[in-house]
């Protein structure tokens, strides 16, 4: 799952950032409204998070750009302890939902969980495809009984596969959705993180099969 993080106090979006990258979000910060209004590709992302007290283009105006032009995507803003007006503008704009600074990391992080539930992506509390599920509240991964111990990129890999379980994901959608903007990445870095997976799911009854110049796709093993 990927996030966008529009803030521009730098020491806090890295924080942010590097604590969600350790709850297994990928990340991307932006440190001004003028970056997102020109061209962040916000398809990308699964929930954006956005400081209503930017420079220039103010956060509330980002807000409206994003429901704009991507109806479906949910935004959490921030906004200043006191910032009652502001916080129900942010809302007005089409926010869903804010946190005051400073706020705890453990709420906020209920609260991205119970957004992108929310989305209409994620609608159930667990996603299942064989014996292979995915706990959307602790963001774990099991086969059987058994708990899956993943890095970040390869759980972002295999959370995309299992979203589109059974059907084709190419190689450049998973890199989307494992690696950040500024990332200098090639595909073969897919391949790598594929090949661990595999050894990782170590079950005869899933296996993610390559479709060559396609991509992959997470199977079932014929009964
Ligand atoms: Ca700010």
């Amino acid at each position: 799952m990927r996030l966008l993080i529009v803030e521009d106090n730098q020491r806090l979006s890295e924080w942010l950032a590097r604590l969600l990258r350790g709850e297994n979000y990928v990340v991307d910060c932006i440190p001004d409204g003028e970056s997102v209004i020109e061209g962040v590709a916000l398809e990308n992302y699964d929930l954006a998070i956005v400081d209503l007290g930017l420079p220039g283009i103010g956060g509330i105006d980002v807000v409206r750009h994003i429901r704009a032009h991507h109806a479906t995507i949910p935004v959490l803003i921030l906004t200043a302890e006191d910032a009652v007006k502001r916080r129900v503008e942010g809302l007005d704009a089409g926010a869903d939902d804010y946190m005051t600074k400073p706020f705890e990391v453990e709420e906020l992080e209920a609260r991205i969980r119970a957004l992108t539930r929310r989305s209409g992506r994620l609608v159930r509390e667990e996603l299942r495809y064989g014996p292979l599920s995915f706990d959307q509240n602790t963001r774990q991964f099991s086969i059987g009984e058994r708990a899956l111990q993943l890095s970040p990129r390869e759980h972002a890999v295999l959370e995309a596969l299992m979203r589109r379980a059974g059907a084709t994901v190419s190689k450049e959608v998973l890199l989307e959705a494992s690696y950040g903007f500024d990332e200098e990445v090639n595909l073969s870095v897919i391949e790598v993180t594929v090949h661990r997976l595999r050894r990782k799911l170590e079950s005869d009854a899933i296996s993610i099969a390559t479709l060559r110049g396609l991509g992959y796709v997470l199977r079932l093993a014929q009964p």
